[in-house]
């Protein structure tokens, strides 16, 4: 599914809609905003892109914003290119009947989200206040403050995008694997040595896998995660367990509470 680094990659690819003028958009009738942005959009010009956790937004030239979730499956696709050929565990095809977002602009070139399971959500000036901070810029002393008050195993709480916003089930692990964390651990448990190391792992992890090109792409891999080696730091066997209700694979040797 999109993570935040997939969000980040659709949003690079969207910045080449920069400066377009938008004539004409058709969204899923199943979109609560669909009215809204089939009225509001054409006429607009993008003037710039920026991402927050999962989400996408162009920024237009009235001051408004558009927001693009992805949800499980959605794909961002401009000028007839998707810059990810194909998500894990979803279909690659492109198929028209899946286009949940297409917007049109003055030079007939397009922008479209295609989404076989029609979970992506398209929402003019999101709440963003809602979120919590990016994964990408973490800082020791907020997620100090944020995973302090909270009791609940520390992965579940970082996939709770109101506390930090970006992660998604393959990033945590990776994350967590890095920098020895066990991810049942309560989250209000680990000291600020182990939060540094947790933040330290998002610095020099999350920006690498990015540039390989995703989520898929860390050591915990969907090969990894499927056959459940011994784990590559220590060899000892590693777990395939269900932490807050998502499959986790996890060390349970150097990865500690
Ligand atoms: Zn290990």
């Amino acid at each position: 599914m999109p993570e935040g680094l997939e969000a980040e990659i659709y949003r690079r690819s969207a910045d080449h809609v920069v400066a377009r003028r938008v004539a004409r958009v058709e969204v899923d009738d199943h979109q609560a905003m669909a009215a809204e942005l089939v009225r509001e959009l054409p006429g607009r010009t993008v003037e710039a892109t920026r991402r927050r956790g999962k989400h996408v937004l162009l920024d237009l030239d009235d001051g408004r914003s558009l927001a693009l979730h992805f949800g499980m499956t959605g794909r961002l696709i401009v000028d007839g290119v998707s810059a990810i050929d194909r998500l894990e565990y979803a279909s690659g095809r492109d198929d028209p009947a899946w286009n949940r977002l297409v917007v049109t602009f003055d030079d007939a070139t397009t922008l479209r989200v295609n989404d076989p399971r029609r979970w992506a959500v398209f929402t003019l000036d999101p709440d963003l206040a809602r979120l919590g901070p990016d994964f990408l810029t973490l800082d020791v002393d907020d997620l100090v403050v944020r995973l302090g008050r909270r009791r609940a195993a520390v992965k579940t709480i970082l996939l709770d995008q109101s506390v930090v916003a970006g992660f998604g089930n393959m990033c945590v692990d990776e994350v967590l694997w890095q920098s020895g964390i066990s991810p049942a651990a309560p989250a209000n448990s680990l000291d600020r040595a182990r939060l540094e190391a947790f933040v330290a792992a998002c610095g020099e992890h999350l920006p690498a896998m990015l540039e390989r090109g995703g989520s898929h792409t860390g050591t915990l891999d969907p090969e990894a995660r499927s056959a459940v080696p011994p784990c590559p730091r220590d060899g000892a066997p590693m777990r395939r367990d269900t932490i807050g209700g998502r499959t986790t694979i996890w060390c349970p040797v150097h990865q500690t509470g």
